[in-house]
């Protein structure tokens, strides 16, 4: 293992528009590669420029905190800061692999959080997180916490073959319940589900049963991309030695999207699973309007409720006209709320969107996508 310690120029990262995954708008990575090594990990390919091995070798951003200092810092905004959970975790290395027992840039990216009052979204596979409760439990006071856990299912053995780093999701699962012990709102990042290994519909009821007997607020769900260069290399060489006989079924669903992204066939098809077992268990597929609906400015709140929309839809197997609302209106300069009589000039707002917006505007909710969530 190698860590190479450098200096970075910035940290938050600023999304160009409202991520309607983690409801958040900034983000940051705290490290560069990754010692969690899961095989199908997309920060393996050559696409995110992760220098040295990955899985071996890990970059750290040691200036982070005074950097982020900096950056957090509202008196040095120019343009104040939109409202939104801040993002710690997900991309190019997990932001609680083990290096952070000795770094603890994590810990003190939180501490930062806290004094400086936002809301926060941890994504991690390790149960390090556990370590700082205390701040997570702080900032949840003030504002709000969310803890999730990625898992490609609940199969021990399976993971310790395609998640080689990291604790087995037995513990994963361990560590949701203690975090739901302190009061702390979890989610369960079903992803990727690993095709013909973990996408089967009786191992993902097992992990969709199991998140909810640890009571999870929400399970996002997706399937896997394989980019082709080192990525698609590397999986491909534990796909040969563990399922050999899976090698042609691959071959026939990935092929050589730029995306790395599998047909649409087979992503329709394990979305139809999923939706008819969380159906069952009634767990919601996005983070709740509740836990943000006090959170995000208007314009923020309604392109989220759409791209939720949106995604429920695609989730049945329904067209849906919400996501390109949702996109023109992330675009818009302008407060919804000062355009209340055009908001048909928006492009892809008709009618039914119209009267979908006037009510978040009107009660920070959706009656429709509240009826679609339970339909
Ligand atoms: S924990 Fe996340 S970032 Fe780290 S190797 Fe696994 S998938 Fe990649």
């Amino acid at each position: 293992m190698t860590i190479r310690e450098i200096e970075a120029k910035s940290i938050l990262r600023k999304y160009k528009k409202i991520d309607s995954w983690f409801v958040s708008r900034y983000g940051m990575n705290l490290y560069r590669g990754c010692t969690h090594n899961c095989v199908y990990c997309d920060g393996r390919s050559e696409a995110y420029y992760v220098d040295g091995e990955f899985g071996e070798d890990v970059t750290v951003k040691i200036n982070a905190i005074e950097i982020l200092r900096r950056e957090l810092d509202p008196k040095r905004k120019r343009a104040p800061f939109k409202r939104s959970f801040i993002m710690i975790g997900g991309g190019v290395g997990d932001s609680y692999q083990p290096i952070e027992e000795k770094y603890q840039l994590s810990r003190r990216a939180l501490e930062l959080v806290d004094e400086y009052n936002f809301p926060v979204h941890v994504l991690t596979k390790s149960t390090l997180i556990k370590r700082d409760i205390d701040i997570l439990k702080k900032i949840n006071q003030k504002n709000r916490t969310i803890v999730s856990f990625s898992f490609s299912s609940v199969d021990d053995k399976i993971s310790a073959i395609f998640e080689p780093g990291v604790p087995p999701p037995s513990e994963r699962l361990k560590t949701l319940t203690f975090f739901k012990n302190e009061g702390i709102t979890c989610g369960m990042f079903l992803l990727p589900v690993i095709p013909f290994i973990t996408d089967t519909p009786e191992l993902m009821e097992e992990t969709v049963r199991k998140a909810s007997e640890v009571n999870v607020d929400f399970i996002i769900f997706g399937g896997m991309t394989l980019k082709e260069g080192r990525q698609k290399d590397y999986f491909s060489q534990v796909l040969k030695q563990c399922y050999p006989e899976l090698i042609v079924e691959y071959e026939n669903i990935y092929q050589k999207n730029k995306w790395g992204e599998a047909t649409g066939e087979y992503y329709n098809s394990i979305d139809l699973t999923f939706n008819s077992i969380i159906k069952k268990y009634k767990i919601p597929p996005r983070i709740p309007l509740a836990l943000y609906k006090d959170i995000l400015e208007e314009n923020d709140l309604v392109v989220v409720v759409l791209e939720h929309i949106d995604y429920l839809l695609k989730l049945k197997g329904r067209t849906s006209p919400y996501g390109y609302a949702a996109y023109s209106i992330s675009q818009l300069k302008e407060p919804l709320l000062s355009i209340k009589r055009e908001l048909k000039r928006i492009n892809g707002v008709g009618k039914v969107t119209e009267s979908i917006i006037l009510e978040i505007l009107k009660t920070r909710n959706s009656s429709y996508y509240k009826k679609l969530l339970t339909g």
